[in-house]
């Protein structure tokens, strides 16, 4: 039937928005986090201005304002998102090596080693190891 399979496209669309929207976001805590580290300001509403722009260029007038409107709730989500984490960020342990010393602080994360700001000790790949000596997780404990 015609209604089931365009609503298996649907899906299969909304699967991919989700997937990116994801990706999106993790992205946009790594400049958040490179921007604090460079002291710039973290909001940048020309930048903003520039994107929807950018992706309006080509399109159609009557898609325009959907594409505004899209990002706006966007950078509004990746605002959100950012509170959020650094309210359970406040929660979150830092672990030290046992073997070197080295800290993992989940507000930075290992961004160099593919682990995000904002991920707790619990929630990075059971493969990752310390940067400094290589040690597994199993050789890390809490920071009282
Ligand atoms: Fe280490």
């Amino acid at each position: 039937m015609e209604l089931e399979e365009l609503r298996r496209q649907i899906d299969a669309v909304d699967d991919d928005m989700v997937r990116l929207l994801v990706s999106r976001i993790e992205i946009v805590e790594r400049i958040r986090a490179l921007k604090e580290g460079m002291g710039i300001p973290l909001e940048d509403l020309s930048r903003e201005a520039d994107v929807v722009n950018r992706l309006s260029a080509g399109l159609p007038d009557s898609m325009k304002p959907c594409v505004a409107r899209l990002y706006a709730a966007l950078f509004e989500i990746s605002k959100m998102n950012h509170q959020s984490q650094s309210n359970t960020q406040d929660t979150m342990a830092k672990y030290v090596c046992d073997l070197c010393g080295y800290e993992y602080d989940p507000a930075t994360g290992d961004p160099d080693n593919g682990v995000a700001p904002g991920t707790a000790f619990e929630n990075i790949p059971a493969d990752w190891v310390c940067p400094l000596c290589g040690a597994g997780k199993e050789d890390f404990s809490p920071v009282k």
